[in-house]
């Protein structure tokens, strides 16, 4: 799996649940030059593997005044791989999709807080984010088209209480949108896991029937019995991935949770360890090299 380092272009963040976040922060953008620095940095010290790979992460880049110079400054100081990560309505506007990719942005993560207008823009915080976005990705696929380069355009829904019952619809709405993969990321500790599983294995199933995989992020083991393949950077090492000892309950603990937030051992504690965890456990030792 490539690895990506962040490199944050401001403080405050993308677009994310305002009823999880009510008191959202404004934006401040780093200078180009600051943010470039960063990136020379991630090239210098890049470890080996294919890339470099940089994700330019914080808040919505388009907002940002001098994205195309950074976004060229990235690909001169040698990034590989450089990945946006954007509400998607940007590339609604004429020129947009056609300036990142002749700018050589090569990876687009688009993120949908729901499945419907009811849904996403509810939780965006205006009206016609929703359709902003998925025109925005439908546009960015047609450049791609266009352009013949080989680009990609992923999908990332944020997992909280109060998106849970849409996920797939918005799952649903990725695939409709061109999307060649979704990620799942539990971005609420405090959700209730038992309620929120069934919405999270059909979404799922939704993109394996329609041919896109869905990975899910912080949702330990013992939650989706069977699924554990869907289980993104529990059983894979990702950049960034920080295990969580959740519970301590089983020999699934050193890998269990992987994402951001993951479950709260509270919540866990409502949880028993799965069937076969101590074989899970060395299959994923196996398929890290052993190292665990
Ligand atoms: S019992 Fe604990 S360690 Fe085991 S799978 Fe569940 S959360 Fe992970």
């Amino acid at each position: 799996m490539l690895v990506f380092e962040r490199v944050a272009i401001g403080s405050g963040h993308g677009i994310r649940c305002t009823r999880c976040h009510p008191d959202n922060e404004s934006p401040v953008y780093h200078p180009a030059a600051q943010v470039l620095a960063a990136v020379q940095a991630v090239v210098d010290t890049w470890h080996g593997g294919p890339g470099p790979n940089v994700t330019l992460t914080g808040p919505e880049p388009f907002a940002h005044p001098e994205l195309p110079g950074m976004v060229a400054g990235a690909i001169d100081a040698g990034v590989h791989r450089l990945r946006l990560e954007v509400d998607g309505g940007a590339f609604a506007r004429p020129g947009n999709a056609e300036g990142a990719l002749g700018a050589g942005v090569r990876h687009v993560q688009v993120t949908l807080l729901g499945g419907t207008e009811g849904v996403h823009d509810a939780l965006a915080g205006g009206p016609g984010a929703f359709d902003a976005a998925t025109t925005g990705m439908a546009a960015l696929d047609d450049a791609i088209r266009t352009a013949g380069v080989a680009a990609i355009v992923t999908v990332l829904v944020p997992v909280c209480r109060h998106n849970v019952a849409d996920l797939p619809a918005a799952v649903g709405a990725a695939v409709q949108a061109g999307a060649a993969s979704v990620l799942l990321r539990l971005e609420d500790g405090g959700i209730d896991l038992e309620a929120a599983a069934p919405w999270i294995t059909a979404a799922c199933d939704t993109g394996v029937v329609n041919g896109v995989w869905v990975e899910v992020e912080g949702v330990p083991f013992c939650v989706l019995p069977a699924y554990d393949l869907h289980l993104a950077s529990t059983v894979r090492a990702t950049g960034g991935a920080k295990p969580a000892a959740v519970c301590h309950a089983c020999p699934l603990d050193r890998v269990c949770s992987g994402g951001p937030e993951g479950a709260s051992a509270e919540t866990m504690s409502a949880f028993a360890p799965p069937a076969g965890a101590e074989r899970l456990a060395q299959a994923v030792s196996r398929s890290r090299g052993g190292a665990r």
